[in-house]
């Protein structure tokens, strides 16, 4: 009872203030690749743009976070455009052993689809059978449009489900690309915008600070820290496919794009993408009549630049600082498009992330945490002392590793009456002794555990009964695989997890709202803003809005 009074109390407020506004036309909504809350918090007052405008006119959920285990941009925009968990749907990372078909497969890999529109992969949706938010709302209306855009096509495919009118992603060479999975052809405006984007103008770009210094290291840390890649001296070996780094470690401004490579290449890792990612974008919203009817319209858009600058730098850079200026600046562009074209007030915007991440571990200690990078060397160490005395004690091929998950054969090991647990007792023993590891831990384990912690859910809603690896290896919190330079994400602890979750509108007040929320509720409150009654197939719940 006293559940039902507080969620009666809090939409009745939520209702009040809000009362004024408009029927929302058209949800656009921005997923930004390793943001984490405090991109926004750190940098607030150096925003007067888009993300201040989101910040200034949002609900803003201050305890959101993907609730499965290993937080990856596949799983994290699953999570978001389906309203599910990752794992009991399938989707086990961004690449994963198909035990199926005996290989790892890509997240979003098609055999059947070709790419349309250029040179790239051929992806799809077509790995996972459950419909996702856009899904939904067109079995409703018809006629509403589902669109959704990304660097990254994992990113782009895995908001869109099942049935989206247009999927777009980079091809990592010159072009936004599609599959024969959705469309018999490309728009013919996303050809002419593709063959007028030149990259190669990019080529003697340099990559400088927006802002006075003082600003950077006010908000920042220092620009040359070790742990940063140094981008401006990386030296790819394309034939063997190998980098060098130089001698003088600098990883400092300015950058500049990597002779070696063409600019098309590389794109994807700087600031600059976004600006052709917003000009598509404007471009789309435009060209598709986008919130102009009574059709209630879906535009995802995947902010994938960001990944790789935090990845390359961390979060806590000058560079991840100049990028969210510059995004900020972006973002506005789009924003005043909208309001020209269908009126701000007629426009749910959702901005949040696929995860978050860790800060470089070489800058833990400043923020008094403690952390570190696998030694790569002990960490193969350890698999083949394993692989030897499972091979010598039992037999050969009896799992397949995929980097530290162990995959089991079971009809091998059946056959041979040999017993899972015993070759789990051998895996514990030797990756436990890797500086790092916290726990190996292995799938029965996390299924029959009964306890209600974030960790052990999220780990919980990571796994196929069928589909997931048998062992799993938890690091420490502050550990990364990375090595040497750079950051990543895939834990389940917070700071993996934790990510911004904001509901903004025109004119609507800025409250900030401390109730626990997972990322999968994303889904549900879009269909509930937009009356589309909800069935039980997610794992979210709609969150109070209006
Ligand atoms: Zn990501």
């Amino acid at each position: 009872m006293k559940i039902i009074l507080f969620g009666l109390l809090n939409s009745l407020l939520f209702f009040t203030s809000c009362a004024s506004e408009k029927k929302t036309k058209l949800v656009v909504v921005l997923v930004a690749d390793q943001m984490r809350p405090d991109h926004f918090s750190r940098f607030s007052k150096l925003y007067s743009g888009g993300l201040k405008w989101l910040m200034d006119n949002s609900l803003s959920f201050q305890n959101a976070f993907h609730q499965h285990g290993y937080t990856a941009t596949g799983p994290g925009h699953f999570a978001i455009g389906s309203g599910m968990y990752p794992g009991p749907a399938g989707v086990l990372g961004n690449s994963y052993y198909d035990r199926e078909l005996g290989k790892v497969v890509n997240c979003v890999e098609d055999p059947d689809a070709l790419p349309l529109g250029g040179e790239g992969k051929g992806r799809s949706f077509s790995r996972y059978n459950n419909k996702a938010v856009g899904d939904f709302l067109k079995d409703v209306y018809p006629k509403s449009k589902v669109i959704s855009v990304a660097g990254k096509d994992r990113s782009a495919i895995m908001l869109a489900g099942n049935n989206p009118d247009l999927v777009l992603y980079y091809n990592n060479i010159d072009r936004f690309i599609t599959s024969d999975f959705y469309a018999d052809s490309l728009p013919s405006f996303i050809d002419n915008f593709n063959n007028k984007l030149n990259l190669q103008s990019y080529r003697d770009s340099l990559w400088t600070k927006l802002l006075p210094d003082s600003l950077y290291l006010k908000h920042s840390r220092e620009d040359n820290f070790s742990g940063e890649i140094d981008w401006y001296h990386v030296q790819h070996d394309a034939i063997n496919n190998k980098k060098t780094y130089s001698d003088e470690y600098e990883p400092t401004f300015p950058i500049s794009f990597d002779k070696n490579h063409d600019p098309g290449q590389e794109l994807m890792g700087t600031p600059w993408f976004d600006k052709v990612l917003i000009d598509l974008s404007k471009m789309i919203i435009s060209e598709e009549e986008m919130g102009l009817d009574e059709n209630p319209d879906i535009f995802f858009i995947g902010l994938s630049a960001m990944d790789y600058i935090i990845h390359n730098y961390g979060p806590f850079s000058q560079e991840a600082m100049d990028y969210f200026i510059r995004l900020d600046i972006q973002l506005n562009e789009l924003f005043k498009h909208i309001d020209n074209e269908i009126g701000l007030e007629n426009v749910e915007f959702i901005l949040t992330s696929d995860h978050g991440g860790l800060p470089l571990p070489e800058y833990l200690p400043k923020l008094n945490l403690s952390g570190g990078r696998i030694n790569r060397e002990n960490l193969n160490e350890a698999f083949s002392w394993i692989d030897d005395e499972i091979s010598e004690q039992f037999d050969k091929n009896l799992y397949y590793r995929d980097w530290s998950n162990f995959y089991f054969f079971h009809e091998k090991l059946k056959k041979k009456e040999f017993i899972p647990e015993d070759l789990e007792k051998i895996i514990k023993k030797y990756l436990m002794m890797v500086d790092g590891v916290k726990n190996v831990i292995t799938k029965k384990e996390i299924l029959s555990s009964n306890d209600t912690d974030h960790i052990s859910l999220r780990l919980k809603n990571m796994i196929h009964v069928k589909k997931s690896a048998d062992v799993f290896v938890l690091l420490e919190p502050g550990y990364l695989y990375r090595n040497p330079h750079g950051t990543s994400h895939g834990s389940p602890y917070d700071y993996d997890a934790h990510v911004p979750l904001l509901f903004a509108k025109k004119e609507r007040d800025r409250k900030v709202i401390s109730l626990h929320t997972e990322t999968v509720d994303i889904a549900p409150t879009i269909l509930n803003l937009l009356n589309v009654k909800l069935n039980n197939s997610f794992d979210g719940k709609a969150l109070p809005i209006r």
